[in-house]
């Protein structure tokens, strides 16, 4: 049986990591699963998955976690070092997919037992991806991409030599306001930014294709993980979001990778890597869907893009600025404090203050320094958002 655990089982990746695994149950031993606020859906999986261990991230809802499985085998516990000990546990496969920077220093500790780890969580590879992929290395682990763009690149070269790359282009489906003008974007809330027209997923992450953050950190990830320059990174709007990315070659060739947009093919892929097996996701049928449709990205209606380029043409520990103002300024946006807009320009403001600091971002890239870091790009976050907001 193949031990497997799922940081994150609570969340969107986490129930479709679940789905796989039930409809082949025998074959797993599931010895954790983690989750944060969602204690039912916690511990009705570690009951009927048989799990060793449930865990949730906050202290405060151990006892809750606890009434809940009482009686049973599982084993409880709660809070930060608790994810980590999870991690810790000997698996043979893992799923990374907390949200946030809150998942790197688990993914760094199911990287350093050796194991594969299924990284969803896009955040610690645009906060840490040197960090991540020396601690790789270093333990002869090995990452798999889940994000469904990083997972088609990765596809897209099996049996490549990547000296023959010549660029590498991700899809965006532009989010719920991808057709919006400028003027209307200032005043976009959360609620219209929350409807996505093709994925299902966490509120973040959706908010973040709206704004094209979500993007931004993937050009990051498509530089981390597949060691290209900025400048062969493309993004392409295609509202479809049935191109999930392609790759093009130097004999002017490029490979594209297409399939229905649900994130089983990506998590199935990473499941069963390197076999292919047969996944209950919807076959395309091209003929009825007709046309494809792709457009360049604008820069001024998704100013977070072009953050993305400045990030990786500074380096160091920029991308852990970049994704702790981030994930602040989300914050602040999801509490209604502040406009839609005002996201990219805080981070902006975050960026220009850290870029010539270079005693703190061309610091060595440890975990402690990456945390420092991104509480302080969140500190500064707050400061720029209290000056705008008056
Ligand atoms: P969700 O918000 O749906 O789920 C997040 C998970 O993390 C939940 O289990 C949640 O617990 C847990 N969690 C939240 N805060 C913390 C914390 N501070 N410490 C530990 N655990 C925490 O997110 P998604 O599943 O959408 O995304 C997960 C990751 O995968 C993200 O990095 C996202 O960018 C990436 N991703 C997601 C895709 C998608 O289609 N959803 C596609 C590609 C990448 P609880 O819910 O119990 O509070």
């Amino acid at each position: 049986m193949r031990k497997i655990s799922i940081l994150g089982a609570t969340g969107s990746i986490g129930q479709s990591t679940i789905d796989l695994i039930r409809r082949d149950s025998s074959a797993y031993d599931v010895v954790a699963l983690t989750g944060g606020a969602n204690i039912a859906r916690l511990a009705e999986d570690a009951i009927s998955l048989n799990a060793d261990l449930a865990v949730t991230a906050y202290p405060d809802r151990l006892e809750e976690l606890r009434a809940a499985l009482a009686g049973t085998n599982v084993e409880v516990a709660a809070g930060q070092q608790a994810l980590i000990e999870a991690a810790e546990r000997p698996a043979d496969w893992i799923m990374s997919a907390i949200v946030g920077a809150a998942g790197l220093a688990p993914g760094l500790a199911a990287l350093r037992q050796g194991t594969t780890l299924a990284l969803a969580n896009k955040e610690s590879l645009v906060c840490a991806g040197a960090l991540l992929l020396d601690t790789a290395r270093a333990h002869n682990a090995r990452i798999l991409p889940v994000d469904s763009e990083h997972s088609a690149i990765f596809q897209g070269l099996v049996g490549e030599d990547m000296s023959a790359v010549e660029r590498i282009i991700i899809t965006a489906s532009g989010g719920a306001l991808r057709d919006w003008p400028l003027e209307k974007l200032a005043g976009a809330t959360l609620e219209q930014a929350m409807h996505h027209p093709n994925w299902d997923m966490g509120q973040r992450i959706t908010i973040d294709s709206a704004s094209m953050f979500n993007k931004a950190m993937e050009v990051i990830e498509t530089r981390e993980y597949f060691g290209v320059s900025p400048e062969q990174i493309e993004v392409l709007v295609h509202p479809e979001s049935m191109v999930h990315a392609l790759v093009g070659f130097c004999d002017g060739a490029i490979m594209a990778h297409l399939g229905a947009p649900d994130m089983r093919h990506a998590i199935g892929y990473a499941l069963y890597w390197p076999d292919r097996r047969d996944l209950p996701v919807e076959r395309l049928d091209l003929a009825r869907i007709g046309q494809l449709n792709f457009a360049t990205p604008d820069p001024a209606r998704f100013p977070a893009l072009g953050l993305a380029y400045r990030v990786m043409s500074r380096g160091g520990m920029m991308g852990a600025v970049f994704n702790g103002a981030k994930e602040r300024a989300l914050d602040h946006f999801i509490a209604g404090k502040i406009g839609f807009l005002e996201m990219a320009s805080i981070v902006e403001h975050v960026l220009d203050h850290f870029e010539d600091q270079s005693g703190l971002i061309d610091d060595a890239m440890t975990l402690d320094n990456v945390l420092r870091i991104d509480h302080l790009a969140r500190q500064r976050a707050d400061m720029v958002m209290t000056k705008q907001t008056g």
